[in-house]
């Protein structure tokens, strides 16, 4: 049924054509996330999450930008999602900064998709958020749908599998982007994170680095750490929107030094016991990874920041 297929689409032609990027920089003014042994989690996720969106702003025509906060606000997880689902999203990028238990050792970055179990998923928000017009052909026409019909039940659970599969695609692409850029790269995970199970559009949260790393900590408050992360994230949107975008765009990606991002992306030397380590983030609540598909227990949260309960 062609209709199913042009559905990806339909909030990008609710937006008058443009693709609407939201991404949003985890944590905010009391609620610091997790911390270093100089600087904080808000601010790092602000500082990549800005100049990730520069990029964009700067090579994008037809992409609009919205960023859940420019600045040191707080926001609950509901409200990020709020923002991404009023502004009819086409992609969600939530940035963060891991951490794991003191005395711990760990490098490298890690982005998180909605986990498949199907208990997850809520499909309310789906119904009341997506956007459901299809357009039929050059010119569109717009049809609605009876969220309490059959048929448009069907029509919701398809999308949210198609959400699922473009945020797995995304995720691999922000993986590959860090993988190819010097970061160490610990994969594409799944997890019941609420600020994702929230959103009605694919979204992914990406976590840059650990902060509890020395080294990791000094290259995520480093200009040139802000570059490289900002840059991969950017050049991993480049290939989504080529793929999901506009069909004739093209965006040009920006080409790092590999020998340079090699030298100065931070990695473990042998010995330092990355393998047994858990991580999980040094801050309360589920917007961070606590429960992985393969059901490791998390340690003990440890809780910073006054953030929502
Ligand atoms: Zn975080």
């Amino acid at each position: 049924m062609c209709a199913l297929l042009l559905v990806s689409t339909a909030a990008q032609a609710a937006s008058g054509g443009k693709f609407v990027l939201v991404i949003d920089a985890g944590h905010g003014a009391h609620d610091v996330g997790a911390m270093g042994s100089f600087s904080y989690e808000k601010d790092i996720n602000l500082r990549v999450a800005l100049a990730f969106g520069r990029l964009v702003e700067q090579r994008c025509q037809g992409v609009r930008v919205i960023y859940t906060r420019k600045t040191d606000v707080f926001l609950s997880l509901s409200e990020r999602a709020q923002v991404a689902n009023r502004e009819k999203a086409d992609l969600f990028v939530s940035v963060h900064t891991n951490s794991v238990e003191d005395g711990h050792i760990t490098f490298g970055c890690e982005t998180y998709t909605l986990t498949t179990d199907k208990a997850a998923f809520n499909l309310g928000i789906a119904k009341r958020e997506n956007r459901i017009t299809v357009y039929e052909g050059r010119g569109g026409k717009e049809v609605g749908f009876d969220p309490n019909k059959t048929e448009s039940h069907i029509m919701f659970e398809f999308l949210q599998s198609q959400n699922m599969q473009q945020s797995v695609d995304f995720a691999r692409l922000v993986q590959k982007q860090y993988a190819r850029n010097g970061r160490v790269d610990k994969g594409v995970k799944q997890a019941n994170l609420q600020v994702l199970r929230e959103i009605a559009m694919p979204g992914v949260l990406t976590e840059l680095g650990f902060i509890s790393t020395p080294e990791e900590e000094r290259f995520l408050n480093s200009d040139v750490g802000v570059k490289i992360l900002s840059t991969c994230l950017y050049n991993a949107f480049c290939d989504y929107y080529a793929a999901y975008g506009h069909p004739n765009a093209r965006p040009q990606q920006i080409a790092l030094s590999r020998e340079e991002t090699a030298r100065r992306a931070p990695k473990p030397v042998e010995g330092e016991g990355e393998a047994e380590v858990v991580p999980v983030e040094t801050k309360k609540k589920a917007e961070e990874p606590k429960q992985k598909v393969d059901q490791t227990p998390a340690p003990e949260q440890k809780k910073i920041g006054t953030g929502e309960d």
